[in-house]
């Protein structure tokens, strides 16, 4: 155990975030570094549970009291070590995990929680510092070659995997750069994009190999992966966006969220957009519809960008400020979630479904119609409830529905259920055999930590395919 007294000394502490004046005027990270003596207290709060149920919440399984006590004993090389035995990119979940491990942490049924994702940041940050974290290239070969389509969290933890292994993995990405959601989709003051290439450098010093822009299905049909590899893993995200079909969806200035998002990333990569291309917010009243992580992103993104004012609509009523009655430790709790973003500013408008658009002569948008409803499932319009908000650009925020159509997916003839996931057995094999999938593709949008909990496990059941046994971990 860490500290026995640890839990009654000290209370919960965040690393400290920079002040928004300054955040919202560059797309560097909003945390600051935890300095060591915080850092320490904090993990001397962990219990060391008999049954730590921080391990229920985590989908990787981290070792959580196992680093806690390592970290508040100074111990980083142990720390790291029992850290990335189970997780093989720490510094991904340790800045953008919601954290479901802090939720069901026994501390938290009295108290306020362990920083349980705030030390697994600082831990592997010192890994890389000094200098623990390095290639680790297998020592034999197989001759065994795994595609893996998708290079997001679920691509690249499965590749890391089954290159340690022994296979010759290539990793086929249809975008110019590696990475998925962590590289297109998450904002640079959430996760800094040197943060993706330092891990990439170690994947490719283990033998992986990358190909980008190569679209599988188009560039690389689905017959030629089955001739040129013993095994195939699909972890190609869900990028079929949800829409709004209502009166006036047409209009300019509606984008998806995604269309938005990708489009600042790669701008902060250097990338350049024609004026017809470009989607930004800088001098627009911006309405984004969807309340959730991707909306609260659009939110920070448009902030820093200028945007002259920012509403963000979410369908359901304002829910408690704390844990709501019905999620009782150690379930995720249904309560009010406050990103960083919106310390930043804008207006969060609550119960409000959107009805129709209009615009201009030019077919622009400016302005969308909205009603106030009661809650799910039969969200009830209240009478004389509609409202009108001006609005330039409107981001669609509402979510995903499995892979792409008319994709891969269909090409290799694969199982789908109902929601147009990718159907597997619990061996993460598809219904074709020697096809595996993992990630979002399979368990429909969800967060990075499943994505590498899922890429791992896959890649676990993938080796006992090629191999008959394996030694990876499940
Ligand atoms: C805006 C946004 C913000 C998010 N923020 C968070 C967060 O803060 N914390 C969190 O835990 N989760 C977050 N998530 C969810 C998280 O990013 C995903 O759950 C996770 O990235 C899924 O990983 P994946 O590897 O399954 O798929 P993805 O990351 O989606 O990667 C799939 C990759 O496959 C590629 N691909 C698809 N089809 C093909 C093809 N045919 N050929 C070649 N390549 C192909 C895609 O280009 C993509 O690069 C966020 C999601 C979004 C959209
Ligand atoms: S549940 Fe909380 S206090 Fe208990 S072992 Fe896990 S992190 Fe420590």
């Amino acid at each position: 155990m860490a500290k026995l007294t640890g839990f009654l000394e000290y209370t919960r502490e965040n690393p400290p975030r920079r002040p928004v004046i300054e955040r919202i005027n560059d797309w560097f990270e909003v945390y600051r570094e935890f300095p060591t003596d915080k850092l320490q207290q904090q993990a001397a709060r962990c219990m060391d549970c008999g049954v730590p149920f921080c391990h229920t919440g985590c989908p990787v399984n981290n070792l959580i009291p196992d680093w806690n006590d390592s970290a508040w004993k100074g111990r980083w090389h142990d720390a790291i070590r029992q850290l990335q035995s189970t997780n093989n990119f720490p510094e991904f979940t340790g800045r953008t995990c919601p954290a479901p491990c802090e939720a069901a942490c026994v501390l938290g049924i009295n108290e306020t929680p362990v920083t349980i994702k705030a030390i697994e940041n600082a831990i592997v940050e010192r890994g890389w510092e000094q200098g623990f974290i390095v290639p680790e290239p297998p020592r034999q070969r197989t001759a065994k070659r795994v595609a893996i389509i998708g290079s997001g969290p679920a691509g690249l933890a499965a590749a890391q995997q089954l290159n340690r292994a022994g296979h010759l993995v290539t990793v086929i990405e249809k975008h110019d750069r590696i990475g998925g959601l962590l590289r297109y989709g998450i904002p640079d003051f959430k996760l800094e994009k040197w943060v993706v290439d330092r891990r990439l450098e170690q994947l490719r010093a283990e033998g992986v190999e990358f190909q980008t822009g190569v679209h599988a299905g188009i560039d690389f049909p689905a017959d030629e992966l089955h001739k040129h590899f013993d095994a195939v893993l699909l972890a190609c995200g869900a990028e079929h966006p949800r829409d709004i079909q209502i009166p006036g969806r047409e209009l300019n200035g509606i984008h998806f969220a995604m269309d938005y998002l990708t489009q600042q990333n790669k701008r902060g990569a250097g990338d350049a957009f024609s004026p017809s291309e470009e989607i930004l917010a800088t001098g627009k009243h911006v309405v984004i519809i969807g309340g959730g992580d991707t909306g609260a992103d659009c939110l920070g993104t448009a902030h820093r960008q200028k945007a002259r004012s920012v509403r963000q609509l979410q369908i359901h009523p304002m829910p408690p400020e704390t844990r709501a009655e019905h999620t009782p430790w150690p379930l995720w709790p249904v309560m009010l979630r406050m990103e960083p973003a919106h310390e930043e500013g804008g207006i969060r408008e609550w119960s409000a479904l959107t009805t129709h658009f209009s615009g201009d002569a030019e077919g622009n948008v400016c302005q969308l119609h909205a009603v106030r409803v009661g809650p799910k499932p039969h969200l009830e319009p209240a009478p004389r409830s509609e409202f009108a908000i001006d609005a330039d650009l409107v981001l669609v925020a509402i979510g995903f529905s499995g892979p792409k159509r008319d994709g891969i997916v269909d090409q290799l003839k694969l199982d789908v259920d109902a929601r147009g996931n990718v159907r597997t057995g619990e061996d993460y094999m598809t219904s074709v055999p020697g096809v595996f999938s993992a990630g979002d593709a399979r368990r429909g949008q969800s967060l990075i930590v499943w994505a590498i909990a899922e890429g791992r496990r896959a890649a676990h059941h993938l080796d006992k395919y090629l191999m008959g046994s394996t030694a990876l971990p499940c």
